[in-house]
């Protein structure tokens, strides 16, 4: 199971130009990072009936099953939108980091804050044209910022990656990254280029990184992960030919051949990432073949 998979509950992540009612989750950001309460590492989101919200800008995120969330704007008066903010971290709020986010619970709200968190990021970074520099404009019916002077048009960005589990038999090649808070086992990984197809991103990415060829490339699932605006493909390999690993000390601090019975007795489900719920699926014999 991942972060994204919050059946029975559903996502509808359609933009709509709705108005915001008191019973909405209306959820605050700074600097494209939410602002919000949590209790023993519960998310708890605030409505819009705790606040003045007819005086503060509103703008409709999406819905889970029938709740909905909003994400608070200044209005014309800017004093309501800081009233609420004020009220909010005297109460206890406090900026969550979208990489923190997916470990609270409920698992659908964490969802809900990361993909809510994603969003603000997206608006903050976009409030001015990058081609003539004015200011962007929301269109009417879809997530979409656009330039009434330049005409340029700005849709929330989303970078395809590759997750790839190399396999020898019974061994599989994990890493750990140099750089960066993760320190649990890795996966080779690593974004797309311009003018690759994802097999191909695939075969450089694990040449550069370990030096191996592969081949079998076989595709598991993908994952939207909010926290780096990425689409997750997670693909299943088996290393051709030699099986030394030549690794990249720039991207990885290490990679090594992990076997299943290690793989099981030191791996456990986290419930979150695609990298661990293949390497659990590893650990358990039952990836694709
Ligand atoms: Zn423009």
């Amino acid at each position: 199971m991942m972060t994204h998979e919050i059946y029975p509950a559903v996502l509808d992540n359609q933009y709509k130009n709705k108005t915001v009612s008191a019973a909405d989750y209306l959820l605050f950001a700074k600097g494209g990072e939410l602002l919000l309460s949590e209790e023993e590492g519960m998310l708890r989101f605030p409505k819009a009936a705790d606040f003045d919200f007819g005086a503060m800008r509103a703008v409709y995120l999406f819905s889970i099953d029938d709740e909905q969330f909003f994400l608070a704007g200044p209005g014309e008066d800017e004093s309501a939108y800081e009233a609420a903010v004020k009220s909010l971290e005297d109460a206890g709020a406090g900026i969550i980091r979208r990489r923190e986010i997916l470990r609270f619970l409920p698992r659908k709200y964490a969802f809900a804050a990361a993909l809510a968190s994603q969003i603000a990021s997206w608006y903050d970074n976009n409030r001015f044209c990058g081609h003539c520099g004015r200011p962007l404009v929301h269109a009417e019916n879809e997530r979409m910022m656009h330039c009434p002077d330049c005409g340029n048009i700005v849709y929330p960005r989303i970078s395809p990656v590759i997750i790839t589990a190399i396999l020898d038999g019974d061994k599989v090649v994990v890493s750990r990254y140099a750089a960066g808070p993760y320190r649990q086992y890795a996966l080779i990984a690593g974004y797309n280029e311009v003018g690759e197809s994802i097999e191909e991103t695939l075969k450089r990415e694990v040449m550069e990184e370990v030096g191996l060829e592969v081949e079998n490339i076989r595709y598991y699932k993908c994952q939207p992960w909010p926290v780096t605006d990425t689409l997750l493909f997670g693909f299943f390999c088996d290393v051709k030919g030699s099986r030394t690993l030549k690794v990249d000390k720039t991207e990885l601090s290490e990679a090594h051949w992990l076997s299943r019975k290690e793989a099981k007795k030191e791996l456990t489900a986290d419930n979150i990432s695609l990298t661990r719920e293949m390497l659990m699926l590893f650990a358990e014999g039952k990836e694709p073949r």
